[in-house]
């Protein structure tokens, strides 16, 4: 885990299948996600060592969805139906010790977002799932049957947003737009944002590539400000009174020369570009503004 911290810039950048046969255990080649399954279980451990969610492209059904559901936590699927398959019980092995895990989110074809470290913290056998905590959360019931049951949901729900879908949005979104701001291309990764156009709090929105723009601080703080608006057509339009205003060349280069222009950057799959209709909700925003 401390190797992927330093090789992923700290969960900035997401890591592709040949970066991860990078890492070596003792000198020996070790692997760290299975490339075939999504449970990786090596011979030498009791335990599974990492899952793995594969990317789909959009409108695409994943095989095995990792939705949030109404508790706040996230589920893993089987793999098959056997509860009895070597898999299954490596999981179990890791839920019963309390191992930590890697979950390893693809982003892209061959690109992953890796959350760690994560928690199996109960089984659904008749769902064939398990539930997973992410980090922080593994002491909280699985199904706290108190009066505080709804303050417990919304902090769960919190952290998973925080833990594993907004670094995994980030980075099919950075990977889309090859790590350029939309509106003025700047390619800086540290100083770009993956801004959702709807403001969604449900994992699902937030999932969707579709649903982000890359943008740079500026731009990103102006279109959330309604500063800045984009139009279904993916063409900018800047607030009118601040086309008079006489600044300094941020406002004047960075924002009023931005006026009218076409988006500068969008993904080359045209299914990933921004959802049209969801551009019109906020357009309507930025101009009632
Ligand atoms: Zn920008």
């Amino acid at each position: 885990m401390a190797w992927l911290t330093v090789r992923s810039n700290d969960g900035a950048d997401p890591l592709s299948s040949e970066d991860l046969l990078d890492f070596r255990f003792n000198g020996e080649e070790f692997r760290l996600r299975d490339r075939q399954r999504g449970i990786r279980k090596p011979r030498q451990l009791r335990s599974a060592l990492s899952l793995t969610t594969v990317y789909r492209p959009e409108g695409a059904n994943r095989p095995y969805e990792d939705a949030i559901h109404s508790d706040g936590r996230v589920r893993y699927k089987w793999r098959g139906t056997n509860p009895l398959h070597a898999e299954n019980r490596a999981l179990r092995e890791a839920m019963r010790q309390q191992k930590p895990l890697i979950w390893f989110h693809g982003v892209g074809d061959g690109y992953y977002q890796a959350i760690y470290p994560v928690f199996l913290v109960a089984e659904e056998p008749e769902l064939q799932q398990f539930v997973v905590a992410t980090d922080g959360t593994q002491d909280i019931p699985v199904a706290p049957a108190s009066v505080a049951e709804e303050a417990l949901r919304r902090y769960v729900e919190r952290t998973t947003l925080a833990r594993v879908h907004q670094p995994v949005f980030r980075s099919m979104v950075m990977r889309a737009y090859e790590t350029r701001c939309a509106v003025c291309e700047l390619k800086h990764g540290q100083l770009l944002d993956a801004a959702h156009i709807t403001p969604d709090s449900h994992a699902e929105g937030i999932a969707a590539v579709t649903n982000g723009l890359a943008l740079c601080k500026i731009h990103h703080s102006a279109f959330d400000a309604r500063i800045l608006g984009i139009d279904p057509n993916y063409t900018v339009h800047i607030r009118p009174d601040l086309l008079d205003e006489i600044d300094g060349p941020m406002l004047r280069y960075g924002l009023q020369e931005r006026h009218g222009q076409q988006l500068m950057a969008l993904p080359k799959l045209r299914s990933e570009r921004p959802d049209r209709q969801r551009l019109e909700h906020s357009f309507e925003r930025f101009r009632a503004g």
